[in-house]
């Protein structure tokens, strides 16, 4: 077993010994263990490490039940909020595994920063566009966009920013895996367990009625428009890398016809994000701000607001294409989109990359769980 804290000469934040103080009562109260996947992760241990503790941290969904149904919360003198305590975990973790290390700083200015790089990759790309004034560039055309901004610039600059992008959140998730992956065995079945996990959003159904948004109340919108938001992005996603096959492969120079593949899979995308950026943005404005952390919230806000730009942009731009103004609006929607490329290491997507990590531990550590379920059980009847 690992020591309780992996670096003794490293003194601890305030933020993960308040954690480890709440994870300790609740290994001793177990009441949510019915809750989600933390609670039974909880009871495999009885010391907890920093990198146990980021674990737990990643693999709360942040669905708020425990909160509501503690006897130990506020105003108890135990003042037992883990949602809170784990989301301010979690950003301590975001920085922590960050890279680059001084990029970290990011996080803590997340709404400046981003609204700053929009605004700069969009100055970026508006000089670069050429005036649409050709019947060739304000039509549907072959070769239309790239009449605009030439197909050199954008894939050199949307490339070197999705390439950094890439990097950044592998180097932070190789961080994030060193410091928290157990000793426990991977095996195949684990790896497609949590993949399944990841794919369904199992986790956000709660104890199965869903997550405490506001109140005691359960509801399942949480997880609905997370669902629009994440399909949405693959969407979106398929919808690129079907139109770089179209073009690289077949030749086929965009932009594409309406029913086109990449035009049918990228306004799908784009509509599901605007959907599920809109309803998350509505469910955080309406929270309870009680087990939230301020800080994680405004990176919430900025990253829903970034991917609703860029989804609202993108669809501007495939209703207008034919028109003058199309130039100006491919200058923006490629700005958006660079900057949100270069955000993803240092924004709440962080939380995607590191949460599947989590529920891959979580998966591998299911037979151990078993095995302690059936302890327990042999336990009480004897
Ligand atoms: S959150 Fe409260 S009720 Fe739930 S297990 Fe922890 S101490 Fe018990
Ligand atoms: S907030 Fe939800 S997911 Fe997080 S520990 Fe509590 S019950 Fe589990």
């Amino acid at each position: 077993m690992r020591s309780a804290q992996a670096n003794p000469l490293v003194p601890e934040s305030a933020v993960l010994q308040q954690a480890r103080r709440f994870v300790e009562i609740c290994n001793a109260c177990r009441y949510c263990e019915g809750y989600c996947a933390v609670f039974p992760a909880i009871e495999l241990q009885r010391q907890f490490t920093s990198g146990d503790l980021s674990y737990l941290a990643n693999l709360c969904h942040d669905c708020r039940a425990c909160y509501y149904s503690c006897q130990y919360a506020p105003p108890h003198e135990f003042s037992l909020n883990l949602p809170k305590a784990f989301a301010d975990l979690r950003l301590e973790t975001y920085e922590r595994y960050a890279w680059p290390r001084p990029l970290a700083a990011l996080f803590r200015r997340n709404r400046i920063a981003a609204a700053v790089l929009a605004l700069l990759c969009t100055a970026l790309f508006v000089p670069l566009a050429k005036t649409p004034s050709s019947a060739a560039a304000g039509s549907e055309n072959a070769g239309a966009f790239y009449a605009v901004v030439s197909e050199a610039v954008m894939i050199a600059i949307s490339g070197a920013a999705f390439l950094f992008a890439v990097l950044a959140l592998g180097f932070g998730l190789a961080n994030f895996w060193r410091d928290t992956s157990s000793s426990s065995g991977m095996r195949v079945s684990s790896l497609l367990a949590a993949f399944k996990d990841v794919l369904i959003l199992r986790n956000l159904g709660g104890g199965g009625d869903g997550c405490n948004n506001r109140n005691e109340s359960f509801s399942q919108s949480r997880r609905y428009f997370h669902h629009a938001l994440f399909y949405g992005f693959l969407l979106c996603f398929a919808s690129t890398c079907t139109a770089a096959i179209y073009e690289h492969i077949f030749g086929w120079i965009p932009p594409y016809g309406l029913l086109s593949l990449p035009v049918l899979l990228g306004t799908l995308g784009g509509a599901a994000v605007l959907v599920g950026a809109a309803g998350l943005l509505q469910i955080k404005v309406t929270a309870d701000p009680a087990p939230t952390s301020e800080v994680l919230l405004h990176i919430d806000y900025s990253f829903l607001v970034l991917l609703f730009s860029a989804a609202a942009t993108g669809l501007l731009l495939l209703a207008m294409r034919k028109s003058l103004v199309m130039g100006m609006l491919l200058a923006l929607h490629l700005g958006v989109i660079v900057s949100l490329f270069l955000m993803l290491p240092y924004c709440k997507f962080v939380h995607g990359i590191y949460r599947a990590a989590a529920l891959l531990r979580s998966a591998a550590e299911r037979p151990r769980r078993s095995q302690n379920g059936a302890a327990v059980t042999e336990g009480a009847g004897s």
